[in-house]
Order: C-alpha cells, then sequence, then structure tokens
C-alpha cells in the first residue's frame, strides 16, 4: 500500500500547482507530501530529488590551479527537475528552501537558490530549518526562516572537493597501473584498510589451547542441601589458575578430589545499570544490526521514510522520527516534557528520576541538533503498527523503546559473589545477579538481541549466571563434581556493520552522513565482501589496499583522515577557511601522486601467465585485473581480444544445463555469481557453495563481462 502511494506522488507534484503564493523545496516527494498538509494552500511543495547542481561527472570540474574553484552544473539528467522548479518559483512571492537539516541539506539549498537568482536576480529566498516533519516543527521554522549558512555550504563543498580530488585523481592511476574501472575514495579506502588488517590478524592468529576447571557444589546441611550450583575455580592461592592442557588441570582435580570445602565469603553489592542516551547515526546503525539485524544501509532507507512521513489514517502523513543523521543526544525540552508526562502515566513515578537524565554528546557534535526520537512518544509502536511495514515498524519500535528508556531511572541489581576455599589455597568462585528492580529495562529491556556480537579474543566464557542459594559464611559444601573444558583463543571477530561503524565513529572517521554509504561503496566495487553479516575483503581489495598503503601512506592513516574531519568541523564552526583545508590536504597528497605515478609497479606490464589456452586463437592467457578482480585475457591481445573470468571449479546446478559459475559484476551494483550459459541459462546465486563436488573448471569458454 505503502508502495502505490510514493509511486504516485514521485510523477505528479503533491500539490496545488498555480495560486499558491509561496514556493517550498525539499529533496524528496514524500517529504513533499508530509509538509504540505501542514503548510496550506498559500504553499506550493516541490521536490528537487536531491542535488540539482553538482561537479560534473565527465571530468574532475575542480581548478587545481585557481584556488580550487569548482565547476558546478546542471547534469542532463537534472535539467527537467531544475528547468520545473524555475518555472515554479517564477511570479512567487518568496521561495522557502526546506532541505535536511545538515550539511548536504545547506548545499542543496546554497545551490537551488544560485539557479533562482540566474532567473530573478531579486527573488526573496528564505532557508527554513526544522528537525522533525511535525506541524508545531514547520509551523515555528516558518515563523523564523534565516538566510543559508555559508559555513555549513563551505564544509560541505571542501568535502566534496577533497573526495572529488583523491577519487578523480586517484582512480585513473588505478587504471593505468592496475586495471581499468578501479577506484579509490579516501575514507572508503581508510575503512578498507581496516578490514583488511583486521583480516591477515585473523590468518596469522594461532589458537590456544587452555582449560577452565569448574564444580558443582551443594550446602551439607540446611534447608537448601537438595540446591546444586556451579562454581568455577578462580585462584590457586594468590595466582590465577592456568591450564594450558589437559594434563595440568587433571593434576589439579586429583588434589582437590580429596578435600573438604567451606564457603569462606559472600558479597552482596546493589549495581546500578544506567540507561543509555537516546540514538545517534552511529548508535542507531550498530544497534539496529545487532537487535534486529538491519545492515547500515537498510536502517538509513528506512530510518529516512520514518521521518519523512508515514500516512497514520486519518491523521494524514506525518514524520514519526526526527532527522536520521546526527551525532547529538540532545532532546528538546517539549519532547523531554512529553516522555515525563508518558513515563509517569504508563510506568508510575518510581521510574522517573528525580531530574532529568543529561546525556554528552560526542565532542564536537553538532549541538543544535538533536538525538534521533519519536516525534511524539504517544505514539507507541503498537498505535502506530497497522500503518507500517514490518521492518518500519522493528526500526520505529527500537528507537521509541531506546527514547523512553532514556529518560527513565536506573535498574537495579544485585550481585552476590560467593567465594568457596577447598583446603587451604583453592578459590572458587560463584556470581549470581538477580534484578531487584527493572527501572529503564521496563522499557528497553525487552528488545531481544537477534544476532549474537562475536566475542572477542580470548574472551572468557562466563559460567551460566544461575540463581545462588541462600548460603553462609562457613557453610561446609559437598563437592558432586568436578569437570575440566577444554577451550581455544578466539581470534578477533571480523568486523561488521556495526562493528565497523563503531570503529569509524571511535576513530572519528566519517560523520553520520557518511557510516551507510562507505560499506556499500566498499561493497559495490567489490572491495569487500559480506558472509553472514561478516565483511571479508577480496583478493582485489587486499592489492588496492597494498598499493595505497605503500605509496599513500599518510593518505591512508586513520589520524589523518579524523583531522581532515575535523578540519571540515572547524569550517561549519567558522573557526577554518575552507580552501585551507584543502590546501592542507592536497599539498602532501599531490607530492605522493607525483611520485607514485612514476614509482608504482605496474601490473598491466607484468600479467601473470596461466596454463589456460584462449578459446578463439589458441594463445596463453594471461591474469590481469579489473573492476571485479582478477579475469583472464588473451595474451595476443590487442590482435585478439577474448577474456574469461577465473574459472571458479562450480557448475550450474540447472538440470542439463553444464555451465560454469562466474562472478559477474555490474557497475554500482555487489559481484554475483552467473551461469557461463547466460543468457540461455540465467541462474545466478549470491555465493559460490562451500565445497564442489567437481573441481574441473568447466571447458566451457565464458566472455568477461563488461
Ligand atoms: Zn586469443
Ligand atoms: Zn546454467
Amino acid at each position: 500500500m505503502a508502495k502505490a502511494k510514493k509511486k504516485a506522488s514521485k510523477g505528479k507534484r503533491a500539490v496545488g500547482d498555480s495560486g499558491a503564493a509561496h514556493l517550498v523545496i525539499v529533496e524528496s516527494p514524500a517529504k513533499a507530501k508530509t509538509i504540505n498538509k501542514f503548510l496550506g494552500k498559500d504553499y506550493q511543495v516541490e521536490a528537487s530529488m536531491g542535488h540539482v547542481r553538482d561537479l560534473p561527472k565527465s571530468r574532475m570540474g575542480v581548478d587545481l590551479e585557481k584556488d580550487f574553484t569548482p565547476e558546478y552544473i546542471i547534469s542532463p539528467k537534472n535539467i527537467k527537475t531544475a528547468k520545473r522548479l524555475k518555472a515554479s518559483a517564477a511570479g512567487k512571492k518568496s521561495v522557502y528552501l526546506a532541505t535536511d537539516p545538515d550539511r548536504e541539506g545547506e548545499a542543496i539549498s546554497w545551490h537551488l537558490a544560485h539557479i533562482f537568482r540566474e532567473q530573478d536576480s531579486k527573488i526573496d529566498i528564505k532557508r527554513v530549518e526544522f528537525h522533525e516533519i511535525t506541524q508545531e516543527a514547520v509551523a515555528r521554522a516558518f515563523e523564523r526562516p534565516r538566510d543559508i549558512g555559508m559555513n555549513l555550504v563551505n564544509a560541505q563543498q571542501a568535502r566534496r572537493i577533497l573526495d572529488r580530488i583523491v577519487g578523480y585523481q586517484l582512480s585513473p592511476l588505478l587504471w593505468k597501473k592496475v586495471g581499468r574501472g578501479l577506484s579509490a575514495g579516501r575514507v572508503q579506502s581508510v575503512a578498507l584498510r581496516f578490514i583488511v588488517d583486521r583480516e591477515r590478524e585473523i590468518r596469522k592468529f594461532v589458537p590456544q589451547e587452555y582449560w577452565t576447571l569448574d564444580a558443582k557444589f551443594s550446602p551439607q546441611e540446611g534447608d537448601h542441601q537438595e540446591k546444586i550450583f556451579l562454581s568455577r575455580l578462580d585462584r590457586i592461592g594468590s595466582e590465577k589458575p592456568v591450564f594450558p592442557n589437559q594434563a595440568e588441570v587433571e593434576k589439579i582435580k586429583q588434589e582437590l578430589s580429596v578435600l573438604s570445602f567451606e564457603v569462606s565469603k559472600i558479597d552482596k553489592t546493589e549495581r546500578r545499570r544506567r540507561p543509555q542516551a537516546p540514538y545517534t547515526t552511529s548508535k542507531l546503525q550498530q544497534e539496529s544490526y545487532t537487535r534486529i539485524g538491519f545492515s547500515s544501509v537498510n536502517t538509513m532507507r528506512i530510518a529516512q521514510k520514518l521521518y519523512e512521513g508515514v500516512e497514520l489514517g486519518n491523521e494524514g502523513s506525518v514524520g514519526l522520527i526526527t532527522y536520521m543523521r546526527t551525532d547529538s543526544v540532545n532532546i528538546a525540552p517539549t519532547a523531554r516534557q512529553e516522555a515525563i508526562q508518558f513515563i509517569g502515566e504508563k510506568f508510575g513515578k518510581d521510574y522517573l528520576p528525580s531530574t532529568p537524565p543529561v546525556y554528552k554528546s560526542r565532542k564536537g557534535a553538532q549541538e543544535a541538533h538533536e538525538a534521533i526520537r519519536p516525534t511524539s512518544v504517544y505514539r507507541t509502536p503498537d498505535s502506530v503498527k497497522e500503518y507500517l511495514a514490518d521492518d518500519e515498524l522493528k526500526l520505529y519500535e527500537l528507537i521509541w523503546r531506546k527514547f523512553v528508556a532514556s529518560q527513565m531511572v536506573p535498574a537495579i541489581d544485585e550481585v552476590t559473589a560467593i567465594v568457596i576455599l577447598g583446603g587451604d589455597k583453592f578459590w572458587f568462585k560463584t556470581t549470581g545477579t538477580r534484578n531487584i528492580f527493572p527501572g529503564f529495562t521496563a522499557a528497553f529491556g525487552e528488545i531481544k538481541t537477534e544476532k549474537e556480537v562475536s566475542k572477542e579474543s580470548g574472551e572468557e566464557e562466563a559460567l551460566e549466571a544461575g540463581e545462588v542459594p541462600v548460603l553462609e559464611v562457613g557453610q561446609k559444601l559437598n563437592l558432586h563434581e568436578l569437570f575440566a573444558d577444554q577451550h581455544f583463543t578466539k581470534p578477533p571477530a571480523r568486523f561488521n556493520d556495526a562493528s565497523l561503524v563503531k570503529l569509524l565513529e571511535e576513530k572519528g572517521i566519517g560523520r553520520p552522513s557518511t557510516y551507510a554509504p562507505t560499506i556499500s561503496t566498499l561493497l559495490n566495487r567489490d572491495y569487500c565482501e559480506k558472509k553472514g553479516g561478516a565483511l571479508i575483503p577480496t583478493e582485489l581489495g587486499e592489492m588496492i589496499t597494498d598499493l595505497l598503503v605503500e605509496y599513500f601512506p599518510k593518505v591512508l592513516e586513520a589520524e589523518f583522515t579524523a583531522l581532515m574531519e575535523e578540519g571540515l568541523d572547524e569550517v561549519e564552526e567558522g573557526t577554518r577557511e575552507w580552501k585551507k583545508v584543502l590546501y592542507d590536504f592536497y599539498g602532501p597528497f599531490n607530492e605522493l601522486l607525483i611520485k607514485a605515478r612514476e614509482e608504482m609497479k605496474n601490473f598491466k606490464r607484468e600479467p601473470v601467465p596461466t596454463e589456460f589456452k584462449c578459446d578463439i586463437c589458441g594463445k596463453q592467457l594471461l591474469i590481469k585485473f579489473g573492476r571485479f578482480g582478477k579475469f583472464l585475457a588473451c595474451s595476443g591481445f590487442p590482435d585478439c581480444k577474448y577474456t574469461r573470468s577465473i574459472p571458479t571449479g562450480f557448475f550450474c546446478p540447472e538440470p542439463g544445463c553444464g555451465g560454469e559459475l562466474v562472478k559477474r559484476k555490474a557497475k554500482g551494483r555487489r559481484a554475483f555469481y552467473g551461469c557461463s550459459n547466460y543468457p540461455q541459462c540465467t541462474y545466478t546465486v549470491q555465493q559460490l557453495p562451500k565445497k564442489g563436488e567437481n573441481s574441473e573448471p568447466s571447458s566451457d569458454p565464458t566472455s568477461h563481462p563488461t
């Protein structure tokens, strides 16, 4: 239902075409539809469909000789939109630019203003900013329009130009030295380096064997004799026990089996677990991945929908959450007030703190912004569920619960630690946790973790924290059983969307608007692939990383990239000149570039021979690199242009087909495996099967897909 609506609003503008005194411009038809309802007949709302004016695609469009002067054009695909918008602006009293409240949105507004002023230099242009698309927020913004914020615009220009220079100067170098179609990006290459480094750590990792020793005890006398509980050997004398092999642990087991045991110490403490801040973009992407299994890209796509507006029956379209690109944990006072009222009514006074919790944003975060929260806490997940698709509801519920919990009191647990002494030096320990007061977990605790976050290496598995029996100090215990368990230290976990975004934020690389696009670019360029959620570098990704690390060490440094991000933040704050950021970057970058042009190994001139023969002319096939990674090309090139993909050793499972599965990749899309008999056979699969029954490469020739 939602889909059909979207389509309808895309072609036709959502609004009364003429007669309106004012024009309002937003980015998307969905946002236009929501906002139009709040503004009434005097306003005509149009969608710009994103950026209308931008750097050209076909050339760099930045004059490096002339102070990095950008060349902005209206691209052919946007000419119609620009015409439509200009026509809408003609004769209007004023134009309100209501694009999103961040650098990107500000830049879109600035470019639009430029286009309108070209047509009519005296046109009245106003910028309006709101962080949620609700009646009150939009009305407030229109009461207080402002000028376009040039600091924001310049921060966006600086980023755009930085990325453009890197992309359009590094990529041709890679084409020349490695293979056509390859590309490198500033932030994306640093992210790829993390993934490659981690993969190599994992390869190098040698698992270490270790053993743990647990005991089952029960009280010798008293009311709880039937109560058997688990306890782990925690110390021998003052030392942590170390059992590198079974022989060592068996020795201690023997010693223990004849000892008597008693309760030596019982510690009861109250532990308060505080709620966390409401979501920033980074935290939302992390928890959406670990708790409801959404990728970063998916999370942002769904969040955008919730922000831009959802049709709520009689109420019409309304934005359900605040703007989803933010690194701030601030909350508007009205939203806080509403939350306090809701918590009081729904959970009771005990769940309300005497003073609302204060959360601190990341250093340098946009203080004018807000955390991601529901636009009204009274729109409970239950009350809107009939209007939302399943995944929209899941994400909304996550955001809603996190926000409500953030305004509640801590949860209180009672932690009991029991220390048991065997003989004169064997100390066992059991810890049990019991919740005394649910606090914020009444709102947030129930969301189950669907995906286990992989454990860090070497982390010991905690003993099942079962209920701890009522015991007394000095009480004698029966030993029922001793059991030794073998373990191996684990390699560091591969990155997934959640852990990569977490790291990018910690290292200060990228910003709320760039986390998800960075990951999708790496996947679309086949520099890494996803297996069961884990990000694994491809051979091509490793090769590119090695080249860039060798020839552009500084550019690939996390610290340097973080410094550039800070530079951009300073431009936004108005404490730094934007061209200065470009000069600071371009000097060192250009030096490395000149050196790399001369010195970088040319893989094209040193193709690797193979035992495969050309199907057309019979000459030897060579390994070359392209944007799909390695492929085979005829050594007779340029006379013979035969190419094919590297044999995978897997055959098409379609009955009677006999084709081979070959890696395929279209620009801007993720690599997949398809049948070599395409287009006769259209079988495709995202990943190769685990082990092939037949590993003989097919003799069937296949053209390398282009
Ligand atoms: Zn040939
Ligand atoms: Zn087939």
